[in-house]
């Protein structure tokens, strides 16, 4: 741990018991296998199925669905427990803390019988899909129509850098069912890669996340039932807003756990280097740029645990939410920064896991809402 004596707020014993075997089970399973990952350009199709079979998809969805049976508080550990390891590719965020959220919340009991047990095994990938090649930040302005015809919609257009993109089984599609209202015409609509108009795009090749795999994805007369849809017609914007908050206190979360991570190994690498005849640990500068980042990031970990607090009280609110994604994964870029300095080149070659980190890291201040719009979100609560 790199501060003496810090507990999460919202930690209790059930907690740590979930923590250490999620601990065992990424350091045994997905740890020796991130190499290759990476090479691969997605995880192993079957890692999901060994996570699920670990307990460790969907653990915030009850048990009459297959879940857990937790909270929130149990997605935070096993997130934490694989990010501290430097694991990458794993998409389980948006699979188990956005994906499955959606369906509890908005789906009807069908709809949750079908498909929850599904991702909580990982028979099924779960990813969701907003952002359009013309359309990412502006989300009313998405072009996906999804338009009646009888019992079912036609859904057509396209949508890029999906998460999950190249496993996926289901997705939730954001589009227009009626694209005369705006935001108001907007609904979210499951749609199964299995159907004959879904067509799967590139995995996309990218900076960082290379384990990631990220796709387009093409709906061309895509017929889905009208029962697929997720809610009332029209709520799909009210439904995107509310769930925000969450997924992007979960980013924040990413970020304090991989700003953690870099400065523990960057201790590690700066010990044991020499340079002008002493430890590179020794050098003023270096003891200063720790202390500096190691204070920041634990500034940013009692900020999300607080924040996890408010989560679990129903008091996370949008500026909140979106001060903690900006402000978390600025820092995150920031301190990586700072730590890959400290290697000196090693930092800038692939075989240290900093350089990883570093391209890594830098989508973070991307998805999830740019940190442009989150500072545009705290705007609108100054009055
Ligand atoms: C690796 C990766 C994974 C992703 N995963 C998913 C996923 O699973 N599902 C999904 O739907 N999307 C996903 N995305 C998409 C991501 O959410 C969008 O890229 C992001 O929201 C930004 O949208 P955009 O790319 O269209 O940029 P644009 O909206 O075109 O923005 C371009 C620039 O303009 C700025 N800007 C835009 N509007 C404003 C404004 N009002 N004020 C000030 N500045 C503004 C932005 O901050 C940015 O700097 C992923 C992206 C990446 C890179």
């Amino acid at each position: 741990m790199l501060y003496d004596n810090y507990q999460p707020p919202w930690e209790d014993d059930e907690l740590r018991i979930l923590r250490d075997a999620a601990g065992k089970f990424f350091e045994q399973e997905f740890a020796p296998k991130t190499d290759k990952w990476i090479a691969q350009g997605k995880i192993d199709r079957d890692a999901w199925l060994q996570a699920g079979e670990a307990g460790l998809l969907c653990a915030a969805i009850p048990e009459a669905y297959g879940g857990g049976g937790g909270d929130y508080r149990h997605e935070t550990v096993i997130m934490e427990e694989h990010l501290k390891r430097g694991i990458t590719g794993f998409g389980n965020q948006v699979h188990s803390a956005i994906v499955a959220p959606y369906l509890l919340h908005y789906g009807s009991e069908e709809q949750r019988r079908r498909w929850l047990p599904k991702l909580a095994s990982g028979e099924m990938v779960g990813a969701i899909a907003m952002t359009e090649p013309n359309t990412g930040s502006d989300l009313q302005s998405v072009r996906t129509t999804a338009l009646a015809d009888g019992d079912d919609y036609l859904i057509n257009g396209s949508k890029t850098y999906i998460s999950n993109g190249q496993h996926a089984d289901l997705v939730i599609v954001v589009a227009k069912t009626d694209p005369s209202l705006g935001a108001k015409g907007i609904s979210l609509i499951i749609v199964e890669t299995d159907n004959a108009g879904f067509q799967r795009g590139r995995n996309l090749k990218k900076l960082g996340q290379k384990a990631a795999d990220t796709s387009e994805m093409f709906f061309s007369d895509c017929r889905v039932p009208k029962s697929n849809r997720l809610g009332e017609e029209g709520r799909g914007f009210v439904q995107l807003m509310q769930q925000l908050p969450q997924e992007r206190l979960n980013i924040a979360q990413a970020a304090v756990v991989q700003t953690e991570r870099a400065i523990e190994i960057t201790i590690d690498y700066v010990r044991t280097r020499q340079a002008f005849g002493q430890r590179v640990l020794d050098f003023q500068n270096t003891r200063f740029k720790l202390a500096e980042c190691k204070t920041e990031a634990l500034i940013g970990r009692t900020f999300v645990d607080q924040c996890v607090l408010k989560l679990m009280d129903g008091v996370l609110d949008a500026a909140t939410a979106s001060m903690a994604k900006y402000w978390c994964t600025d820092k995150q870029c920031q301190i990586i920064d700072e730590c890959l300095q400290l290697h000196g080149g090693a930092g800038y070659m692939d075989e240290y896991e900093i350089s990883r980190m570093y391209t890594d890291a830098r989508v973070q201040k991307i998805y999830g809402g740019t940190n442009e719009i989150m500072k545009e979100l705290i705007g609108r609560s100054l009055g």
